[in-house]
């Protein structure tokens, strides 16, 4: 009686697509994401403009930007945004490559599906063909030392070559260098960390973008509350107050109760002497800055004043932390909280001239430091402060690993030749897939060349040419169109950039080529997909 008659097992809300559909949804999505950002793609890709619904404007290179702004929705591809994002997340640097690798190795996937190779065997073969390319890459890896800082500088230049703040690479690579070796602990290669969060950017409209520089300190977006404190102050101590410098209304309602006018007198009277109080205990605890979270009522800001105390008022959360961090003190809630030990210390706290802007340098922390970054527009601004935050990473990357690799497409065509050396050493049909994932890698110096205006065919073979004959750092100058060695040429990156790339390329690839089932719960909907 059932024969014939199909058994629903999904609810009708769920989107199914199964076999070959699903696999080709999964391709076409990776390579529509790729195929999103390739154009972006080295020192000659091309920026992107976004415009949010709500009408915010970017202009970006950044490949995790632009698919973050994207808000992308199909299962397959979200997967991709995430490689991007990890990518991100891990190393700071990488996400264009990586995002194109998925789509690369998605589309050799595509070329073995269509001659029947199972999804099985080319997971295994990518997963093989993954730790060859890891082990090609340590042995390309070359060391690097905390001392060398020519190197670091040519790391965080590579880091933020195509971006559109070209112009002050030098300057803002510099800094960043010194930056993040400041802040850096530990001796010997490999055995340093950097912690990032020792390390604030601060941006500011106005000025140029030569005028970043690097402070020894914290900068804080506030200038001070009332006009007669003093603009600068020697030997800060500086308190941190989490809650607002006022007498709140509760505390003084449950004191008195106001009936007649010479009442209202006493309770104007009493108000005034708790604001006064707030302040005399600041000016006890031997405090001369004061950074508060919330505000400062005028009264207080007026017996500050006179005590000679610098202070700000709303700052920001993340800058209360970061100053207590750099500071060496703790963020307290009243002022009674005040002491010797909960203040911060720092040589100097100053309100910078023509700006709106405190610094606090000469820190106890030495270990904290704050990129300062100046722009004539925000849109600008937020570009360079991504780039800075991407060569910030790399630097920090090299560092701690003490190991960086060559780029320019030069690394990838050395993995495609060993990987498919290696290939014809496995032999059947894991020799495919094998072969596959190694001519995955020819995507990025293709990119490379095809963003700079140069035959993409002709540079992947120059290229591929170099490297069989024993060129090993050969790689594309894309302002030239040579194949020049890119060690030489100083365009180097940390080696965990590839090595992240790669593998969070390769699983996502192995996960989606394995997909052919999908069940998608449409939104607005409630359920989820059940047996029923
Ligand atoms: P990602 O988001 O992957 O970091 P980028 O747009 O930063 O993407 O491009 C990185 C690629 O550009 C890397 O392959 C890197 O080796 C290459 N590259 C960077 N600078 C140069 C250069 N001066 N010459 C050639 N290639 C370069
Ligand atoms: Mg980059």
């Amino acid at each position: 009686m059932l024969a014939g008659q199909p058994i629903i097992i999904l609810r009708e809300n769920v989107e199914r697509t199964r076999g070959f559909e699903a696999q080709r949804s999964n391709i076409m999505a990776a390579k529509a994401i790729a195929a999103a950002v390739r154009t972006t793609l080295g020192p000659r890709g091309m920026d992107k403009m976004l415009v949010s619904s709500s009408g915010d404007v970017v202009i970006t290179n950044d490949g995790a930007t632009i698919l973050h702004e994207m808000s992308v929705q199909h299962p397959g591809a979200k997967l991709v945004v995430e490689v991007a994002e990890t990518q991100d997340d891990e190393v700071g640097d990488g996400t264009t490559t990586a995002t194109v690798l998925v789509g690369s190795l998605m589309e050799e996937a595509e070329r073995l599906l269509a001659q029947n190779v199972h999804p099985t065997v080319i997971a295994n073969g990518y997963q093989l063909g993954m730790e060859k390319a890891l082990a090609v890459l340590d042995d390309l890896a070359i060391t690097i030392g905390f001392e060398d800082r020519e190197n670091l500088i040519k790391i965080a230049d590579t880091a933020m070559t195509g971006k559109s703040i070209e112009a002050v690479k030098e300057k803002v690579s510099n800094i960043v260098v010194d930056a993040v070796r400041q802040v850096a602990t530990g001796t010997g290669a490999g055995a340093y960390t950097v912690d990032e969060d020792d390390i604030k950017i601060k941006t500011q409209v106005g000025d140029t973008m030569h005028d970043a520089e690097l402070i020894r300190g914290v900068v804080i977006d506030k200038k001070r509350v009332f006009e007669q404190m003093p603009d600068a102050v020697t030997d800060a101590r500086v308190a941190l107050l989490a809650q607002p410098l006022e007498v709140t209304k509760t505390q003084v309602k449950s004191k008195i109760k106001i009936t007649s006018s010479d009442q209202m007198k006493a309770f104007t009277e009493q108000e005034r002497e708790s604001l006064k109080k707030i302040a005399d205990q600041i000016a006890a605890s031997g405090a001369n800055v004061v950074l508060c979270q919330k505000g400062i009522a005028d009264a207080v800001q007026y017996y500050l004043a006179k005590s000679g105390i610098y202070a700000i008022e709303d700052v920001k959360e993340e800058d209360m932390k970061f100053a207590a961090r750099a500071l060496c003190g703790t963020i307290v809630n009243k002022p009674e909280e005040l002491n010797a030990t909960t203040l911060g210390h720092a040589e100097a706290a100053e309100e910078l001239p023509d700006t709106e802007l405190t610094v606090i340098s000469g820190c106890d922390n030495p270990k904290a430091v704050t990129i300062l970054l100046r722009g004539t527009s925000q849109l600008l601004l937020d570009e360079l402060e991504r780039a800075v935050y991407d060569a910030a990473r790399v630097v920090q990357d090299a560092i701690e690993d003490g190991r960086f690799v060559v780029g320019g497409g030069s690394v990838e065509t050395e993995l495609q030749l060993r990987i498919r050396d290696y290939a014809a050493t496995v032999g059947g049909r894991a020799q495919l897939a094998i072969e596959a994932f190694a001519n995955a890698f020819e995507v990025i110096p293709r990119t490379l060349a095809e963003n700079s205006g140069f035959d993409t065919i002709d540079k992947a073979v120059a290229l591929r040419k170099a490297h069989a004959d024993g060129a090993k750092y050969a790689g594309l100058n894309v302002y030239t169109g040579a194949i020049v060695d890119m060690r030489e040429a100083g365009v180097i990156e940390p080696e965990r950039v590839k090595t992240q790339a790669i593998k969070s390329a390769t699983e996502t690839a192995m996960l989606l080529v394995r997909v052919d089932d999908m069940m998608v719960t449409q939104a607005g909907k409630p359920g989820m997909p059940g047996a029923q």
